[in-house]
């Protein structure tokens, strides 16, 4: 049933002047975290720890579960919720397809951990390998995906190019459309906001601690070396730090003069009610991307509305992301409108027993686009019409910090002895969180790395390497 209407006081985003038509949103319940969401980790504050981790994002509480599984003790600081920000809001893709070289290996580990984890947390996290297609248009999108095949064929994945007939045979809507396309059926799916926040208790149950609304505002450093954090309910004796902050790691670091070049940009969400099965999996259709969910519906996002708002920092890196900017130009938009002032001159600098900026905004919540649901609609009804005039039961965006060669840092601080920084997840750090998580925790630890991880060092961005932007598929 089609049921056209405008909800603009629902989702006004950052003052964008087009207004959502498509079928109703359906205030059914919030599957989204806020900070309207009840505090459920409230662990007291150690005197000392041996590693604390700022953010409990699905990197920081996978970073805080190998260390915990280490037998290390650990803390882990969020100002606001646990799995509040990305890593409740994502798509839920766990995708091996079309990584970059150097995350291959770390995603494939991923993938294996995220089946292990689903056998051994106290809740189905709705993990399943269904598979992940990327359709292809024409000819030349099927020459763009063959040349992922080799990256692929080194790593012996499941990887391979599907004929017409067999993408339709796997999506069972409007036939005929597509020249082909590429799968990995060893990719797969989970569901985002069970997923962390079983995690995290898992992180408990290990003797983990782990303390929400409380803000990590700065370092404090002995002989040189990271000595103590101080949170905004106190000061804790450490000697590592890991900054798992996603889209807030670049102002973190900038207040302790260290330059991490990230930048935001905003990505909008809806999910469907109930909804016939026409796929499995994770699909890349077009126009539109969707995820069969564990409820029945369907996880849709517009494959080309990711929206950039220009502040200060675009200014501040601009050259740096040029080159990733030229290979995603079609797919960002800029934004100039809402709260401009503030963000060409944010708050950039405090003192340790100042508040922070982090407590100023405890879950960054962002007004998911009209425009990307508009096109989210246009999109399924050119490509996908059974799930074309279904209600969306909610709508929602998140914030995702990006890198100029759009991989992440995983590295320690070289200013900063005992500081690691794992972050710039630029968009797919939710499949590969586990693995980097276990990274972090050897890198921690002193072990010796299991990979080759030069691609992921801070220094890129000042040793004048030219920023080499992943795979733009
Ligand atoms: C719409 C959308 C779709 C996506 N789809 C996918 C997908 O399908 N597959 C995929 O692999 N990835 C996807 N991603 C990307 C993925 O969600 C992120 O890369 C991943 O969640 C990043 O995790 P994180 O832990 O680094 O950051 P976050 O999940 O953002 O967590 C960072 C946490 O740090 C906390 N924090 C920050 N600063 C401080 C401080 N000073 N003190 C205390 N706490 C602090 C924040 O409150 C936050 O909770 C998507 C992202 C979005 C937004």
């Amino acid at each position: 049933m089609r049921c056209p209407r405008v909800r603009a006081a629902a989702i006004d985003g950052f003052g964008d002047m087009v207004h959502y038509a498509g079928p109703a949103i359906e205030d059914v319940f919030s599957v989204i975290f806020s900070d309207q969401s009840p505090v459920t980790f409230q662990d007291k504050l150690p005197q000392a720890v041996d590693v604390v981790v700022i953010g409990g994002g699905v990197i920081g509480i996978s970073t805080a579960w190998f260390l915990s599984r280490q037998g290390v003790s650990v803390l882990v600081c969020d100002k606001g919720r646990v799995a509040g920000e990305q890593s409740s809001r994502n798509w839920g893709w766990i995708r091996q397809q079309a990584r970059d070289p150097a995350e291959l290996p770390i995603v494939i580990d991923s993938i294996n951990q995220w089946s292990v984890l689903a056998a051994e947390l106290d809740e189905d996290i709705g993990f399943t390998r269904q598979g992940v297609l990327y359709a292809a248009r024409d000819e030349e999108q099927m020459q763009q995906y063959e040349r992922w095949l080799d990256v692929a064929a080194q790593h012996q994945l499941d990887t391979r190019m599907l004929s017409a007939g067999e993408v339709d045979e796997l999506v069972k809507d409007k036939p005929g459309q597509w020249r082909g396309g590429m799968y990995t059926p060893s990719d797969g799916r989970a569901e985002p906001f069970k997923a962390v926040p079983a995690l995290a208790r898992a992180v408990r149950r290990q003797g983990g601690l782990i303390r929400e609304q409380c803000a990590v505002r700065s370092v404090e450093t002995e002989a040189g070396r990271v000595a103590a954090v101080i949170t905004e309910t106190g000061r804790v004796k450490t000697q590592a730090l890991v900054c798992a902050g996603g889209a807030w790691s670049s102002l973190f670091m900038h207040n302790l003069g260290v330059n991490l070049p990230q930048l935001t940009v905003r990505a909008t969400v809806a999910r469907t009610t109930a909804a016939p099965d026409i796929y499995q999996g994770d699909a890349a259709l077009g126009e539109v991307a969707i995820r069969r969910r564990q409820d029945g519906g369907y996880t849709v996002a517009s494959s080309g509305t990711n929206e950039h708002f220009v502040g200060a920092d675009s200014f501040r890196h601009f050259f740096k992301f040029m080159p990733a900017l030229a290979g995603s130009v079609r797919f960002i938009r800029l934004r100039f409108s809402g709260d401009l002032m503030q963000r060409l001159f944010p708050v950039r600098r405090w003192q340790p027993d100042q508040v922070s900026p982090f407590e100023q905004t405890r879950v960054l919540n962002p007004e998911p686009s009209q425009q990307a649901l508009r096109e989210m609609h246009l999109g399924l009804q050119k490509r996908l019409p059974a799930l074309a005039d279904l209600p969306f039961a909610e709508a929602w965006a998140g914030m995702i910090d990006v890198t100029p060669d759009v991989v992440p840092v995983m590295d320690e601080v070289a200013a900063y002895p005992g500081l690691y920084l794992a972050t710039g997840f630029s968009g797919h750090g939710f499949g590969i969180g586990p693995g980097a998580g276990r990274v972090m925790a050897d890198m921690v630890s002193g072990k010796p790395a299991a990979y080759d991880l030069s691609r992921f060092r801070l220094s890129r961005f000042s040793d004048g390497s030219r920023m080499r932007p992943g795979p733009g598929l």
